[in-house]
């Protein structure tokens, strides 16, 4: 029996050589086919021979499967990626490019640019440090961004040119003739195309030869811009009929509060004629432009015919007819400031009517307003106040009037001319109020008041002292809540204080 057993053995154990060779099941491992000389009495050889190459061919087919599949994968990575080097200027990375001579190129490059702008071999661009990577090929840095992240990152030194400004430092150029040709274009930025221009710069420029790293020099465009950037000063502006400040502040692109910062002297009214300091937007360089022979064409302001008008108050007008405007063209020598001509020192060669204007009428009032008519204008009725709450949507609801909190007790003044309709407390959270109608469709309403110097009935004038500010009703600190009202309707009172 046991000479025979043998050989069945090893043939068992050749059929299962081959498992050796793709080792490393993934799976737990099967159980290893030897059976004892018991077991192959019992069961046929045959049938566990099938059993084992059925077992096998599975195995086979998962390892083909999965060499195919990693075959697939890699060659999917390589098309999909390439190998590319990171260079680093002062460990700062300046971009991904498939060599390291692409980057070299574009050193070499700016550098050849930095000598010939400086006139130096000094300050050229430091060592390229490169990292290996693996990127997908649309990941290459552009070359004209690891130009710009080297021009960034390097220190490299230009004897650069920098502009002064009656004394400021505006920019600092690579070279002096960038210098030059930013301030020319500035100089001749107003010019009018076909015309004989001339033109200066106002301020006090300076040229001078500075050291700069490449990266801080701005370019021409870039210098312009700088020059020709905003400043705000202020100029004179003077009051006109039917002016109020809010109109003023819209009409400058300012705030009301801006604009009584800037005129100190302001004590809360304004006159016709009045000059009031108000925000002027200017650029930092100021040009000049002398255009000879200019042909221009342009509107005649037309005349307007003043009626007197028993039927307005004194200090009343009313436009009956607008008139109409006049064109005409005229051939000057004109001066521009900052591309806006000054009319006033224009020389006229030579004029043409286009058409004639059109006078307007206004009519004038004559008879002497009756007191207590209001003049259509008002004033802040409190002086040095800080306004805590403004007029509109408030907490859900509409906050009808402007707060504006100062301490108990300060004057408070009537908004304009008028008759007081009502002097006492009011039940509904106003505390001490006073109404004053004007005569002219408007109401004005003073609440909180500590006191009431004023009874109902009694005409006051604009800026007369009728009360007290303080913290009477609905009132969380002392303050005054002014409400403007137009024919019973609450208005905005900052539109017009
Ligand atoms: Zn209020």
């Amino acid at each position: 029996m046991e000479i025979n057993e043998k050989p069945i053995i090893e043939e068992i154990n050749l059929i299962t050589e081959p498992k050796r060779k793709y080792k490393k099941p993934v799976r737990k491992k099967r159980k290893k086919a030897i059976y004892h000389i018991d077991e192959l009495k019992n069961i046929g050889i045959r049938r566990k021979f099938e059993e084992y190459a059925r077992a096998l061919s599975r195995k086979i087919a998962i390892y083909t499967y999965a060499v195919i599949g990693l075959t697939a994968f890699t060659f999917m990575l390589v098309t999909m990626c390439s190998v590319g080097y990171e260079g680093f200027i002062n460990e700062k990375s300046i971009g991904v490019a498939q060599t390291k001579e692409t980057i070299e190129a574009i050193k070499v490059d700016l550098n050849n640019e930095i000598v010939s702008l400086s006139g130096t071999e000094e300050g050229k661009i430091e060592n390229i440090t490169y990292k290996f990577k693996i990127v997908s090929e649309e990941n290459y840095t552009k070359d004209e961004d690891i130009r710009k992240n080297m021009v960034e990152h390097s220190s490299a030194m230009l004897n650069g040119c920098s502009i002064y400004v009656d004394g400021t430092k505006m920019a600092t150029l690579r070279t002096e003739s960038e210098a030059k040709v930013a301030l020319e274009r500035i100089k001749n930025q107003y010019f009018l195309e076909g015309m004989e221009c001339s033109s200066e710069i106002l301020n006090k420029i300076e040229l001078k030869s500075e050291a700069t790293t490449y990266a801080a020099a701005v370019s021409i465009e870039d210098a312009m811009g700088l020059m020709n950037d905003v400043t705000v000063s202020t100029r004179g502006y003077t009051v006109e009929a039917g002016d109020s400040l809010w109109g003023i502040a819209r009409r400058n692109e300012t705030t009301v509060n801006n604009i009584i910062s800037l005129n100190p002297d302001y004590d809360g009214v304004i006159h016709v004629g009045d000059i009031l300091q108000v925000p002027a937007p200017k650029p930092v360089v100021d040009v000049k432009t002398i255009i000879r022979d200019a042909v221009i064409e342009e509107s005649v302001e037309n005349e307007m015919i003043r009626i007197d008008d028993p039927g307005l108050y004194i200090g009343q007008t009313k436009i009956v007819d607008y008139g109409q405007k006049g064109w005409r063209k005229v051939t000057a020598d004109i001066t521009r400031i900052n591309g806006i001509e000054d009319v006033s020192l224009r020389v006229l060669k030579k004029e043409e009517m286009l058409s004639q204007p059109v006078p307007g009428k206004i009519h004038i009032g004559t008879t002497p307003a009756p007191r207590g008519i209001g003049s259509g204008t008002f004033i802040w009725p409190v002086k040095g106040y800080r306004i805590t709450s403004r007029y509109g949507p408030r907490w859900g609801s509409v906050h009808t009037g402007l707060d504006m909190a100062l301490a108990t007790g300060s004057p408070v003044r009537s908004c304009d001319e008028g008759r007081v309709t009502f002097a006492g407390w009011n039940r509904g959270g106003y505390g001490n109020l006073i109404i004053v109608d004007h005569g002219n469709g408007y109401q004005t309403y003073y609440a909180h008041l500590s006191k009431i110097y004023v009874k109902k009935g009694e005409i006051v004038a604009q800026g007369e002292t009728i009360g007290a500010v303080g913290n009477t009703g609905f009132s969380t600190g002392p303050h005054l809540h002014l409400e403007i009202r137009k024919n019973g309707v609450t208005q905005n009172p900052e539109r017009y204080l």
